[in-house]
């Protein structure tokens, strides 16, 4: 089976649609050309859409994700890649007619939903800030000295981690980061979040587990600094901040999820092929 479809799928025809687009050339050019055709078949574009047609790379779909799913969590994504292989994206580049047309004439799409990753970042001044993950939230050092934290599962003490940082990962994101640092690849209809490590220090004095381990939904990660004064770089999705003062962050699989409009199959472990195998 492929993604898990939700009960409560609506079933019908989107009419509002946005568009968020890699700014090159021929990502431009085809978004225009989708642009057009749903505007002139009645669709319309809207601040709160029905469906977000990513087109250009995986980073697309992120930077899609984030700008569209606060406003509009029940919204449906699709994505044109126009590279080579998208994750996130069920079209190539040269299928954007064949894409429009599908569009335009399915009555109501096959929704399939992704889980997400939240964080919760809590700082020694009271604040907290929730950060919700399609491919992975990153924390590291901010510079090239170690990165020491205590790590907790459901509340008993796990290990202290001494290295570069951690790498709290989505089932989706599996194929991102998180396998470049030989973490496993999950099928997306698995609720988890994948805690890989960063250059690990292992010796007689200092020991981790040394593997990314698999939390399902409702076990609980918690990450306590050693030295909250020092600032720390968090990547949510490719998206960069720094962080000081932090305290604890609280990783889980999110409760929310993220909906991908499916106007075609493109199994995930087709994908996993083409990308990681070749055709
Ligand atoms: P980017 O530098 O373009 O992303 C790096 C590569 O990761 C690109 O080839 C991107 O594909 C691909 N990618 C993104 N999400 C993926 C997914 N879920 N499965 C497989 N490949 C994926 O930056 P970006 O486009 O803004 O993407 C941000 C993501 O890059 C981060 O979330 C992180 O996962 C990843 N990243 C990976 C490394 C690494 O592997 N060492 C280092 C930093 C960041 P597109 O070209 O289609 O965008
Ligand atoms: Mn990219």
């Amino acid at each position: 089976m492929e993604e898990q479809e939700p009960k409560n799928a609506p079933r019908r025809r989107f009419s509002r649609f946005q568009l968020v687009v890699r700014p090159d050339e021929e990502s431009e050019r085809i978004a225009e050309r989708i642009r057009e055709a749903l505007l002139r078949s009645g669709f319309e574009l809207a601040e709160a859409p029905e469906l977000v047609i990513a087109v250009g790379g995986d980073g697309t779909m992120l930077e899609a994700f984030h700008r569209y799913y606060p406003k509009v969590p029940e919204a449906a994504f699709v994505g044109l890649h126009t590279g080579t292989l998208g994750f996130y994206a069920d079209w190539k580049r040269y299928e954007a007619d064949w894409m429009i047309e599908t569009i335009l004439k399915t009555e109501a799409p096959r929704i399939v939903e992704y889980p997400l990753v939240a964080a919760i970042f809590e700082y020694k001044d009271g604040r907290r800030h929730r950060h919700l993950a399609l491919n992975e939230t990153i924390v590291r050092s901010k510079t090239l000295s170690t990165f020491v934290v205590d790590v907790w599962i459901n509340g008993d003490r796990f290990e202290t981690f001494r290295g570069d940082g951690l790498i709290l990962s989505t089932p989706s994101g599996s194929t991102a980061y998180s396998h470049s640092v030989g973490g496993s690849i999950l099928h997306p209809s698995i609720a988890a979040l994948q805690v890989s490590e960063l250059a690990a220090i292992n010796n007689v004095e200092y020991r981790t587990l040394g593997r990314s381990f698999i939390l399902p939904r409702h076990h609980v990660l918690d990450i306590y600094p050693m030295h909250p004064d020092g600032e720390m770089l968090v990547g949510v999705d490719g998206n960069v901040f720094y962080a000081q003062g932090v305290v604890r962050i609280q990783a889980h699989v999110a409760e929310e999820k993220v909906r991908f409009a499916r106007y075609r199959d493109f199994p995930f472990w087709q994908r996993v092929r083409m990308k990681f195998l070749g055709d």
